[in-house]
């Protein structure tokens, strides 16, 4: 640790100001905080707060029925990420339904699954399309790609979401925030700013140990100084531009939406739906589906963990009926998933 670094770990580990509460956005901070082993260096009055920043983790119950209504009745092949075929749909999750007969196919990008769906034409592919801004262009280029090649039997099923009004709907969560290393690469920095002018503070966050403890120094200085606040502590990889490719792509193949976040509610323009141009790949409207109100497991507490309002070890069912070989929630399938965190670091505290 050079010298720079030791000075901001001191001044962490020596904070007495007043209870300050920051919020990791991020899966990823949230898991390398811990492997890390930065949370044993805070003092009591700084609390790190888990939030939304795991895609599996906020997306609603019902998306997931949506998914195994596809799977089951509509004779769907459905193409995913591996986190979500185990987490818990209302009655059960895409792995039960694979156990039923279902087709489910694990992929590593859209890409793949689109090229999954060209290789089998005679099934109907549908790609659990699930991110935000780092991943959707990925989905929006899969959907543009089938267009192109006439690819009829490809669909996505969409629960894109934005995060600039989820740190909106969470400013009463948090003092700061650790503002997600990879989403603002696409989106860049101006975003940041414009929460600052409304108020809300935070600091975008790199990965390694060093930038970790610089981004935490970073908000307790500027803490100090009372007034809210923007920094980027992770100008190698962040620019105030971000990427406009990859903008450009999503704006124009998806469009804003209202989204539900699993434990936040409605957000308003917070999730993306394919334009209308595309419908004929929205899973959607291809296959009719109704709407789906889920309902997950009473004895979850994810709703309240994703707001920093619950920590992962005061669920009731952590460890005990909740274990990542048996989840009952999201947050604890998903690698990124705070319960998965706590539950792999044995943190208690
Ligand atoms: Fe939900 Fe399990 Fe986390 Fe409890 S421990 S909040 S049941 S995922």
């Amino acid at each position: 640790m050079n010298e720079k670094i030791q000075k901001a770990a001191e001044m962490i580990r020596q904070y007495d100001g007043p209870g300050l509460r920051i919020m990791e956005v991020c899966g990823t901070h949230t898991h390398e905080i811990f492997r890390l082993g930065i949370r044993n260096m805070l003092p009591e009055n700084i609390r790190l707060i888990s939030g939304p920043g795991c895609p599996v983790c906020v997306t609603p119950v019902g998306y997931i029925d949506e998914a195994l209504m596809l799977a089951l009745e509509k004779g769907c092949t459905i193409a995913t990420f591996g986190d979500l075929v185990r987490v818990p749909g209302s009655e059960m999750s895409l792995a039960d339904a694979r156990a039923k007969g279902a087709k489910i196919e694990m992929v590593y990008s859209p890409l793949d699954a689109e090229k999954y769906a060209e290789e089998h034409p005679e099934e109907q592919v549908v790609f659990l399309s699930v991110g935000f801004e780092t991943t959707t262009p990925a989905s929006c280029l899969a959907v543009r790609n089938a267009r192109k090649a006439g690819i009829p039997n490809f669909a996505i099923l969409t629960a894109n979401k934005t995060m600039d009004n989820a740190y909106r709907a969470l400013r009463g969560s948090a003092d700061a925030f650790l503002y997600p290393g990879h989403v603002s690469t696409i989106t860049g920095t101006g975003i940041y700013h414009e929460l600052m002018r409304e108020g809300i503070s935070g600091v975008v966050c790199g990965f390694t140990g060093p930038e970790v403890i610089t981004a935490l120094a970073v908000i307790l200085k500027k803490t100090e100084e009372g007034r809210p606040f923007f920094v980027n502590c992770y100008p190698r990889v962040v620019t105030e531009e971000g990427s406009a490719s990859g903008r450009e792509i999503i704006r124009s193949t998806m469009e804003p939406v209202d989204a539900e976040w699993r434990g936040l509610g409605i957000i308003p323009s917070s999730g993306l739906a394919l334009r209308g141009e595309f419908e004929d790949w929205d899973a959607r409207k291809k296959f009719d589906l109704p709407e789906i109100k889920g309902h997950g497991n009473p004895a979850c507490r994810c709703g309240e963990v994703l707001q920093g309002k619950c920590r992962p070890d005061q669920c009731p069912v952590f460890g005990r009926a909740c274990t990542p070989e048996h989840p009952v929630g999201a947050c604890m399938v998903s690698g990124e998933g705070a319960c998965s965190a706590y539950y792999k670091y044995d943190f208690n505290r």
